[in-house]
């Protein structure tokens, strides 16, 4: 059969391929520990399961407004206003079957083929194929460890060019876990208003942070900056309900009108029990929160412990997210068994091999040198797989 030029130009999903494939050595009988997972591994809250089943009961079972119920959207204009002091009206926010396709809809709606979009790396998986589907071009900047992985004005102005037309920032960041500062987005910004362009800001990490880090979105630096941002977010991570796929967008409203012209003519409204669940999320008690972050934190503190106790590991400390990315370049030209392992796909297919562990490459975020853990699982298993990669590694020559 023949397929379209623009899906060949795309591959599946790394992460999600990955965990596919501890999933399913699994269902064979073998004990993997996978640091794949991008979810939290906790059940969605008991008071938004409860409210999605009376919104069944009470048959609210129907098609609902294309971007999504007022009230749910009431409640995310309240959730802005509460969290982040930003203010919007019904017709600038949308809703959408989760934030991955709310940044779909997005690069449809404001992208044409020639374009430009700036995506800092390491970036999240999603952003090269998303931006490639619409007909426009990623330009990726590179950042280090160095500046924490954060893209400096210097570096953003110097790859702007006539064709540039939007920045997508993500912060806190998948995969680095690096936060932004007030000052640093208020810099970005200053390059970002002088040449005109959009950004697209992906915040569903907003309240997963730790230590004394603040959350700051791009569109809180001015007035003029807002207007020029896509606030994205979502209720996935926050609520732990990936499943239910929920996220949402606000920023200029002939954006909003023509996302809404595009789902309605793909998927129609995000699902209505859902949008239930989410407004008793989003309006409910937030304490539930707090208890994931800190089971969060206290698996970040012990990961990364571990990892930098690795010889030749280094990992930056992630400040948000539930991520590690640590470089483990050290091990590239390592021999086992008469093959040399290459770059960071080598190294995890070697340890998925040999230590029976799940990990995704860092030349799927756009930077070879690196290696991503996810921590979104329980402190025992991560200690488990840890022995078993220090053993792994301590077997190479
Ligand atoms: C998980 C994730 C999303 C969106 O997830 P959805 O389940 O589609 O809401 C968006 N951006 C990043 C960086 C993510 O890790």
């Amino acid at each position: 059969m023949f397929l379209s030029e623009r899906i060949k130009a795309i591959k599946p999903s790394p992460t999600l391929a990955i965990n596919a494939k501890a999933v399913s050595m699994r269902q064979a009988g073998v004990d993997v520990i996978s640091f794949g997972v991008g979810e939290p591994d906790f059940d969605t809250p008991r008071h938004i399961r409860d409210e999605a089943m009376r919104a069944m009961e009470d048959g609210f079972t129907r098609y609902t407004a294309v971007g999504g119920i007022p009230e749910l959207k009431d409640a995310i204009i309240e959730k802005f206003r509460r969290d982040n002091t930003l203010s919007y009206e019904r017709d600038e926010v949308m809703v959408s079957c989760g934030g991955k396709h709310v940044l779909y809809n997005l690069a449809h709606a404001l992208l044409n083929p020639g374009d430009e979009v700036i995506i800092p790396a390491p970036y999240w998986v999603s952003y090269p194929p998303i931006v490639i589907l619409a007909g426009a071009d990623p330009v990726i900047v590179r950042t280090g460890e160095a500046d924490d992985f954060k893209l400096s004005p210097e570096s953003l102005e110097t790859a702007i060019t006539p064709r540039t037309k939007l920045l997508i920032l993500n912060s806190p960041s998948n995969p680095t876990g690096s936060v932004y500062t007030e000052s640093e987005l208020d810099a970005l910004a200053k390059v970002i208003l002088k040449y005109d362009i959009g950004v697209v800001s992906d915040e569903i990490y907003e309240k997963l942070i730790f230590d004394d880090r603040s959350f700051c979105s791009i569109a809180q630096v001015s007035e003029e900056v807002k207007s020029k941002t896509f606030v994205v977010n979502g209720l996935s991570k926050t609520y732990a309900m990936t499943g239910w796929r929920i996220g949402y967008v606000a920023g200029a409203r002939e954006v909003i009108a023509g996302m809404t012209k595009i789902q309605s003519q793909s998927t129609s409204n995000p699902n209505s029990i859902a949008q239930k669940a989410a407004v008793a999320a989003l309006n409910g008690p937030q304490g539930f929160i707090q208890t994931m972050v800190q089971a969060f934190d206290e698996r970040r503190r012990y990961l990364l412990q571990r990892l930098n106790a690795i010889t030749g590991v280094h990992c930056n400390v992630p400040g948000g997210a539930f991520y590690a990315f640590p470089n483990f370049s050290y091990y590239f030209s390592a021999k086992t068994e008469g093959t040399t392992i290459k770059g960071s796909a080598g190294l995890c297919e070697h340890l998925l091999a040999a230590a029976r562990v799940a990990l995704v490459p860092g030349i799927a975020f756009g930077d070879d040198s690196f290696i991503r853990f996810s921590y979104a699982t329980g402190l025992g298993t991560i200690k488990e797989g840890l022995d078993r990669i220090e053993d792994a590694l301590g077997k190479l020559v």
